[in-house]
């Protein structure tokens, strides 16, 4: 059958890298880039590093208000249904590139397949919130990665075409871990990319850190709080900052003192995979930050006040904070899971369960 699938932000490109390997093998994939992220390193690192093929529709649409974002690219991927035809349409997680994708597919009634349905903060003031339930509400098949999610999409109503799959980003990493470890072995810390100067050295012990959801950083007041944490921290703070972040990141560099945060570039996902591996602790506002600081046995602490992957919360792995500098020391200070860490987002094979799903489609 044709799939149509449709990707946008950094997040997406790396769920897709894991799907789309095992989906050519049984189904006949065109790949459609919004331009949601559009930077070198938002973007083209991971179609090389990951070999996704290359888009065969490139739709630039770029930044934007979300209303502007999302109807731009909602015209753009109707033509290319149009153009397409295709027996499904397939969307991941909760950007706009996901709803612009799934309501071009419904409203020309083209079955939409929702990898990472059923995820909620309860939060309906997030965007990702409200692409993720409008995206669930008009999908066919809905690829819950946890049972959690699939209760949740039982207690909205969805009954059918839910199945529980796993997580995606669970067969990333488990499929790059041991190159991201070999790639990364002698050169990790020499590949970063200072975005200012006087960086702190790092020597051997190091904390993660990403920070870019929209309640940490559309105003100064958060983020400069989250930063004077990261300031206080015993271990140095490596901290690839997003592009949404670097205006206020900027500022407050230029306002405040910092000698334990190195501010670098954006990097590829296995340097990211081993920075994360190899941390003593992971500071984030990241969805799949936290998943895998989870999944590489690395306690994490999530500066929101909500979060959709609970689990790695009630297993003693994540703890939520404030955007607030005490908070953020004290939890991180707290952290000591215990030795128990069973397997929450699946075996690695969530793609092979999509793929014969959708195969079942038509
Ligand atoms: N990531 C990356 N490079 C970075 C920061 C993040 O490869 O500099 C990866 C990260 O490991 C995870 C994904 O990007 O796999 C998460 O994306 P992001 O935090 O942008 O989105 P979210 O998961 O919050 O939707």
């Amino acid at each position: 059958m044709k799939i149509v699938t449709v990707v946008g932000a950094r997040p997406q490109f790396i769920k897709a890298a894991a799907v789309s390997r095992v989906l050519r093998q049984a189904h006949q994939e065109i790949l459609v880039h919004t331009g949601q992220h559009y930077d070198a390193n938002m973007s083209d690192v991971f179609f090389d590093e990951l070999h996704i093929p290359h888009p065969d529709y490139a739709l630039g649409v770029g930044s934007g208000s979300h209303g502007r974002q999302t109807g731009e690219m909602l015209a753009k991927v109707e033509d290319v249904l149009l153009q397409e035809k295709p027996d499904a349409v397939l969307v991941y997680g909760d950007t706009n590139s996901t709803l612009a994708g799934a309501l071009a597919a419904s409203k020309l009634c083209i079955p939409v397949a929702h990898v990472e349905a059923g995820l909620r903060s309860f939060n309906r003031t997030m965007p990702e919130e409200q692409n993720r339930i409008l995206t669930d509400h008009i999908s066919t098949l809905l690829f819950a990665p946890t049972i959690t999610a699939a209760d949740h999409l039982h207690d909205e109503g969805i009954t059918q075409g839910v199945e529980m799959v796993g997580d995606v980003m669970c067969d990333a990493l488990y499929y790059y871990r041991d190159l991201a470890e070999q790639s990364c072995a002698e050169t990790g810390l020499s590949q970063l990319d200072d975005l200012f100067p006087h960086s702190p050295e790092i020597e051997g012990k190091w904390i993660l850190a990403t920070i870019h959801r929209a309640e940490n950083t559309d105003g100064i007041q958060n983020l400069s709080q989250i930063l004077a944490a990261f300031e206080q921290l015993p271990v140095p703070v490596i901290f690839p900052v997003h592009p949404r972040t670097i205006g206020l990141v900027r500022t407050l560099w230029r306002r405040e003192n910092y000698h334990n945060i190195r501010f670098v570039q954006p990097v590829g996902y296995l340097h990211m995979l081993w920075l994360a591996g190899h941390a003593r602790r992971i500071i984030t506002d990241s969805g799949g930050l936290q998943k895998e600081a989870y999944l590489l046995e690395v306690p994490c602490v999530t500066v929101r006040e909500q979060t959709e992957w609970v689990e790695t919360v009630e297993s003693g792995w994540n703890t939520l904070a404030h955007a607030n500098t005490a908070d953020i020391l004290v939890k991180a200070g707290a952290l000591t899971p215990a030795g128990d860490h069973p397997a929450l987002y699946g075996d690695g094979h969530a793609a092979e369960k999509i793929t014969q799903s959708l195969g079942r489609l038509i």
